[in-house]
C-alpha cells in the first residue's frame, strides 16, 4: 500500500498549523495546501477545519487521493507535468499550475474538451536563476498569448501565471524574482481574451509566502509549514 494512503499518528495540530498560516494571508489570497505525500487522515484534518483547496505534485497520487476523498475538494496540481498523465486527471482538476508550453496546454484542451470541461491553467514563467527549475521565458508566453493556435483551444481557461523562485537565504534575489513574475503578470494582462483571464499570481511557498504576497501574489502553496516536513525515503 502506498505510503500516502496509510494513516499515521500524527501528533503535530494540521487545524492549528493551518489556522496559524491562514492568519497571515490577506482575503485576497489564496491557499493552497500543499499535501504531496501525506496521507489522508492529515488532509482530512485541514478539511475538517474548512480547508478545501489541496495542492499535489502527482498525477497519480492526486487522483487517488480525489477518489478517496469529499468531492468538494478543489485540487490543484502544481508539479511538473508530462503530457501523456494530463489524462488521468482531466475529469476533475480544478486548477494546473505548471503549464510550460503549447504542446501541454494542447493535451490539456484536448483532455478537457473529452470530459466536456473547461480545465484553469496557469503558465509557468522561470524566474529563478537556477537551471534547475522549470518554465517558459516571460517572452514566450506573449507569443503563445497572442497566437491564432490558442485562439482555437476553447477548453482551457490561462487564470494567470505561477514561478518558484531560487532556493536561497538571500532574500534580496528572492524578492527580485517574486517582482519579475509580477511585472511579467501586469505585461501580459492586456493580452486579456475569453481563454485568457488574468487574475492569479500563484507564488511563495512555506519559506517565502509573505515576501511573496508583498511582491503581487494572489495564491501561495504552502505545504510543510502546515503538514510538516515530508519523509521522501518510502
Ligand atoms: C512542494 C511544493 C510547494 C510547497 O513547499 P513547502 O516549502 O513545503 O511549503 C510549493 N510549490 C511547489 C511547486 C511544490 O512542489
Amino acid at each position: 500500500m502506498k505510503n500516502y494512503l496509510k494513516s499515521h499518528n500524527n501528533k503535530m495540530s494540521v487545524q492549528s498549523n493551518l489556522n496559524n498560516i491562514a492568519s497571515q494571508i490577506p482575503k485576497h489570497v489564496t491557499l493552497v495546501a500543499v499535501s504531496k505525500t501525506k496521507p489522508i487522515s492529515d488532509i482530512m484534518e485541514a478539511y475538517n477545519a474548512g480547508h478545501r483547496v489541496f495542492g499535489e505534485n502527482k498525477v497519480q497520487e492526486m487522483a487517488e487521493k480525489h477518489e478517496q476523498m469529499p468531492k468538494d475538494i478543489e485540487w490543484h496540481m502544481i508539479g511538473h507535468l508530462q503530457r501523456n498523465k494530463v489524462k488521468y486527471m482531466a475529469s476533475f482538476v480544478n486548477l494546473i499550475h505548471g503549464v510550460d508550453s503549447f504542446k501541454l496546454l494542447k493535451e490539456i484542451n484536448k483532455q478537457a474538451t473529452k470530459h466536456d470541461r473547461i480545465i484553469n491553467c496557469l503558465l509557468q514563467i522561470k524566474i529563478a536563476e537556477e537551471d534547475s527549475k522549470f518554465g517558459m521565458k516571460a517572452e514566450d508566453t506573449s507569443n503563445i498569448l497572442s497566437s491564432k493556435e490558442f485562439s482555437e483551444l476553447k477548453n482551457i481557461n490561462i487564470t494567470g501565471v505561477m514561478g518558484m523562485a531560487t532556493f536561497t537565504d538571500d532574500t534580496n534575489q528572492i524578492k527580485k524574482e517574486f517582482s519579475f513574475l509580477k511585472h511579467t503578470f501586469d505585461t501580459l494582462k492586456p493580452l486579456k481574451s475569453f481563454n485568457f483571464k488574468p487574475e492569479v499570481i500563484s507564488m511563495g511557498m512555506s519559506g517565502d509566502f509573505k515576501l511573496a504576497i508583498d511582491c503581487g501574489s494572489t495564491m501561495v502553496r504552502v505545504g510543510s509549514s502546515i503538514f510538516g516536513s515530508r519523509n521522501y525515503s518510502n
